[in-house]
């Protein structure tokens, strides 16, 4: 019998252990530990953040699914690997600490022959003093911050019904922040909102955001397909902006929010500001923080996580210039070097460097988008490694037939305002490779004929329809495995 602990139950590890569920037979174990008791549809929370989605839509109990499924499901915290095993437990495993309502505190060793951190994020908030909503911005990277902005949001739109302007600042919170694509997102779907109830002559939007240039999104900008032209995302997204009466400011490293007021350095080294009545801001991402000892006891986190606590793969982390990077660095497999039965994917995987071209202000803060990795990605890095840990345990030693590097993976991203089936627009977006791949695609890094955009309604029906698709998925119900990622 072999046991399989995966850590994180988002998109990239609720993945990787229905599909191991699937290929495995019951004589071997799938242990699933995560903190949430639901899983949460993360894309959706947009429109819990503007009122068109309650939270009971976005997310559903996890302990039946996997009861169903025959997963065995710790609601806890993951706090230290012992690779190697310890004094206490000969065998490799993972420090868990129960966060549920009977056990709370408890701690518990939990053995495994492969281990898959897909952790997700830290949500570094304290990177930026006063971010979050702990401080004095908002979030909807979680269902719980998404609904709290929702209700803060109300709040502004009541203002202006009574006639009171209102400054909206939307984007990056940190120097180094990603996730531009979800921020853009709901600055639309703010705008959208507040010009359904005719209010936008009240309105002041402004985008902030940490890029060099507009569209750049974390994977240093795109040429696209468009109605049989080629245009940048540069100017696609700067008309998208312009058509929703938004302004922005780029380049600008959020350093600091207090009430009213979010302080930035821009490239030149100055320090500015831009007042606000509602800020929703990304934060910085890191590691969870799970540390790792050896069976002496050393403490050996160094060499499995980066210094963002994010974990070491089989990427080529060796420091380049921006000249040098190669779609080569991105990792495939997404195997500890340190541990082969050791596996990171979604957002837990250290990137071997950004994908966007690197600044520092003249005062020497880097001031760029650090790679997203969205849900399509996180999701087919979590099979990849399932099936690879699958094969392995059929085949009793460790086998990596199969691969899924960004620099080879396409992925779609909708950028969708509004909310039904006649209100709306997206911006639908498909990048091949992630990755740009110069070596190639010299002329554009890309395949052209596989990235394309196009604004429209579909888009936004395709948007509400992946919605249900991937609860239904999630769910393991009837035929989702059918459902591609
Ligand atoms: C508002 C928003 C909108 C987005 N919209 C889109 C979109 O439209 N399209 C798209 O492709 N992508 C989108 N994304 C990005 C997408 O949500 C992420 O790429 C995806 O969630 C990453 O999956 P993951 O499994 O790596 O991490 P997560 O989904 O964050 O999952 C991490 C899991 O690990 C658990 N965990 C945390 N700490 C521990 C610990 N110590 N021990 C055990 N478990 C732990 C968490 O509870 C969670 O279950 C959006 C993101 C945000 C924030």
């Amino acid at each position: 019998m072999a046991k399989v602990l995966i850590l994180g139950a988002g998109i990239s590890g609720h993945t990787a252990a229905m599909a191991l569920r699937k290929s495995l037979g019951k004589q071997h174990e799938v242990v699933v530990v995560s903190p949430n008791s639901n899983y949460q549809w993360v894309p959706s929370n947009i429109w819990v953040g503007i009122g068109q989605m309650k939270t009971r839509q976005v997310i559903f109990p996890l302990a039946p699914v996997y009861r169903r499924k025959g997963i065995i499901f710790k609601q806890a915290l993951a706090k230290a690997v012992f690779p190697e095993g310890d004094a206490q437990m000969a065998s490799p495993h993972v420090e868990i600490e129960y966060v549920d309502e009977q056990q709370r505190g408890t701690t518990e060793k939990v053995a495994y022959d492969y281990l898959i951190n897909a952790t997700g994020p830290k949500l570094n908030f304290a990177a930026t003093e006063g971010l979050g909503p702990d401080g004095h911005s908002l979030s909807v990277c979680t269902y719980g911050h998404a609904a709290h902005t929702w209700e803060k949001l109300q709040e502004s739109l009541d203002r202006m019904a009574k006639g009171e302007r209102q400054r909206f600042v939307i984007g990056t919170g940190h120097p180094l922040a990603t996730c531009q694509g979800a921020a853009f997102e709901y600055a639309l779907n703010v705008a959208f909102e507040i010009n359904k109830r005719k209010l936008m002559h009240l309105a002041e939007i402004t985008w902030i955001t940490n890029e060099y240039e507009l569209g750049d999104f974390g994977m240093g900008g795109a040429f696209i397909k468009k109605g049989g032209y080629v245009t940048s995302t540069k100017i696609f997204t700067e008309s998208i902006l312009a058509e929703y009466g938004i302004h922005w400011i780029k380049r600008a490293g959020v350093k600091k929010v207090e009430p009213g007021t979010i302080w930035y350095e821009n490239l030149d080294g100055e320090t500015l500001s831009v007042p606000f009545d509602f800020a929703m801001l990304i934060p910085a991402f890191a590691g969870v923080g799970i540390t790792a000892r050896n069976k002496a006891g050393d403490d050996i986190t160094a060499s499995l996580f980066a210094a963002n606590g994010l974990m070491k793969v089989d990427a080529d982390y060796a420091a380049k210039d921006f000249a040098d990077w190669s779609v080569r660095d991105w990792p495939s497999t997404y195997q500890s070097p340190a541990y082969e039965n050791i596996f990171a994917c979604g957002i837990a995987f250290a990137p071997p460097h950004a994908i966007s071209k690197p600044f520092k202000s003249k005062n020497g803060t880097p001031i760029f988008p650090t790679p997203p990795r969205t849900g399509m990605p996180s999701g087919v890095m979590g099979k990849v490694v399932a099936k690879n840990v699958a094969r392995s345990i059929k085949e009793g030693k460790v086998v990596l037939k199969h691969r899924a590097s960004m620099g080879r993976m396409g992925a779609a991203c909708i950028i969708s305002s509004g909310y039904g089936l006649r209100d709306g627009m997206a911006a639908t977006m498909t990048v091949f490779p992630v990755v740009p791949d110069f070596e190639k695609y010299p002329e554009w890094g890309r395949d052209i004929n596989y990235t394309v955009g196009e604004p429209g309604l579909a888009g936004h029906w395709m948007k509400l329809f992946m919605h249900y698709m991937f609860m239904y998925k999630a769910k393991g119900l009837p035929g989702w495995s059918l459902i591609p990622e």
